[in-house]
C-alpha cells in the first residue's frame, strides 16, 4: 500500500486554486462531471477514444479535458499527467474493477480512504465490517452443508452475473459440475465461492455520504451522515421472470444487474437505515481509519421489517445516476439540487478551502 504521507506530499504540491476532478469515462462519470461543473470544478476524463462520443453527446456532463487510453487498465501509466493537472481521482465501480489490485499502489490522490476499497473487494473482510457495524448478514453455508435456499456467488465484482440459487448440497454439486463443463466458471471460481442464505424480501440500496465537515443533521463520528438517495436494482431476468413463465416457457433465473429504479421506503424504516449507515462508518474507523464520502449498503427487508445486508459498496454506486438533480431525500438536506456527484465536488471544495484535503483524500 502506498504510504499516506506520500499521497499527502503529492497533494501538498497541488495548486489549491486549480484542483481538478478526474474519473474514468464509465459508470457514473456523467454525473461526476456534471456535478463538478455545478460546483465550478474543472474535470479530466480518462477515456477510450471510442467512448468520447458518449460524453460529447451530453455537453453539460462532458469532461473539460480528456486523457485518451487504449485500455482503462493503463491508467497507472498516466499518473504524472493527472498530477500535473492537480487531479483527484474519483473511484467509481469501473475504476475499482479496471485498476484492480493496483489501487493499493497507484500514485494519484484518490477521493476517500483508499483502504476501504480493499475491504469492499474482499467478501470475508466486507462481511466482517458489516458484523462490526452490528448489521445482520445472511447465514454463510459451507458447500457441503447447505440448509435451505442459498445463493451461490463467485469471486470478483460481477454485478450478480453468474449467480444461481440452490436448495441443498446435492443441487449445488450438480450445478457446479454443469457450470464447469460449460466453462462458465473455473476451478479457481469454485475455490473462492461464497454460498449464502437466500434472503426473501424487498431490496433497498440506500446511498450514504459521510462528511467530517458538517455537524448539523444525523450525527456520526466527528461529522454527519447524509442519506442522499435510495434505489433498487433491476436484474435480468429474475425481476421479470413471469414474462416467459406465463407462456409456460421455462427460464433459468439470473441476477445480473442491468439498471436501477428509484424507490421510496416507509418513513419509519429510515431510523434503522440511518443507524445502519452510522454503524458502517463507526466500524470503518475501528477497522481501517474511516470511510469518507459516498457508500451504499445493499439490503433486503422482509415482511417483519427485519433488515439484512449482503454487501457494502464503499464508493459512489451507479444507482445514484438516477438523481443528477437531487433525490427524494437529498432535497431535505440541501437547498441546492444535490447529486452524489455534486456532493463529492462540494466536499473537495470545502476541504480545500479549509486546508483539509488530506483528511478526505488518500
Ligand atoms: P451482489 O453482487 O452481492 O450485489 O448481488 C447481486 C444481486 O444478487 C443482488 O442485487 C440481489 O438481487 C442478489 N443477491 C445477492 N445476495 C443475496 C442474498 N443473500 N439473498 C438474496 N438475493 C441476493
Amino acid at each position: 500500500m502506498i504510504a499516506k504521507k506520500e499521497i499527502d506530499k503529492l497533494l501538498g504540491s497541488y495548486d489549491k486554486k486549480d484542483i481538478r476532478i478526474a474519473a474514468i469515462c464509465s459508470h457514473s462519470a456523467l454525473q461526476l462531471f456534471y456535478g463538478a461543473r455545478q460546483e465550478g470544478i474543472k474535470t479530466v476524463g480518462i477515456c477510450k477514444k471510442n467512448n468520447k462520443e458518449r460524453y460529447e453527446a451530453f455537453p453539460l456532463a462532458k469532461p473539460d479535458e480528456y486523457i485518451f487510453v487504449e485500455r482503462y487498465e493503463e491508467i497507472s501509466d498516466h499518473v504524472n499527467e493527472l498530477a500535473a493537472r492537480n487531479a483527484i481521482l474519483i473511484p467509481h465501480g469501473s475504476a475499482v474493477e479496471y485498476i484492480g489490485k493496483k489501487i493499493e499502489t497507484i500514485k494519484i490522490p484518490i477521493f476517500g480512504n483508499r483502504r476501504v476499497l480493499l475491504w469492499e473487494a474482499d467478501r470475508q473482510k466486507m462481511l466482517k465490517w458489516l458484523g462490526v457495524a452490528g448489521i445482520k448478514t445472511p447465514k454463510a453455508y459451507s458447500p457441503d452443508d447447505i440448509l435451505g435456499p442459498a445463493i451461490v456467488k463467485f469471486p470478483g465484482a460481477r454485478g450478480g452475473k453468474g449467480y444461481f440459487v440452490v436448495k441443498n448440497t446435492k443441487e449445488y454439486n450438480a450445478r457446479i459440475a454443469r457450470e464447469l463443463k460449460a466453462k462458465r466458471i473455473t476451478k479457481a471460481d469454485v475455490e473462492g465461492v461464497v454460498v449464502q442464505e437466500f434472503l426473501n424480501g424487498v431490496r433497498f440500496y440506500p446511498h450514504y455520504f459521510y462528511t467530517p465537515f458538517s455537524k448539523d443533521g444525523f450525527k456520526c463520528q466527528d461529522g454527519r451522515l447524509e442519506m442522499l438517495g435510495l434505489d433498487k436494482r433491476i436484474e435480468s431476468n429474475i425481476d421479470e421472470i413471469y414474462r416467459p413463465l406465463v407462456f409456460g416457457v421455462k427460464a433459468e433465473p439470473s441476477y445480473t444487474v442491468v439498471g436501477n429504479a428509484p424507490v421510496i421506503m416507509r418513513e419509519s424504516l429510515l431510523d434503522e437505515v440511518l443507524r445502519m449507515g452510522r454503524g458502517v462508518v463507526d466500524a470503518s474507523f475501528k477497522l481501517f481509519g474511516g470511510i469518507y464520502g459516498p457508500f451504499c449498503v445493499e439490503t433486503i427487508i422482509d415482511e417483519n421489517f427485519n433488515i439484512t445486508a449482503f454487501e457494502v459498496s464503499a464508493r459512489i454506486v451507479a444507482g445514484t445516476n438516477l438523481y443528477p438533480t437531487g433525490s427524494q431525500y437529498s432535497c431535505y438536506i440541501f437547498e441546492d439540487l444535490m447529486s452524489t456527484g455534486r456532493r463529492i465536488a462540494r466536499e473537495i471544495k470545502v476541504a480545500s478551502a479549509n486546508d483539509a484535503l488530506a483528511k478526505v483524500v488518500y
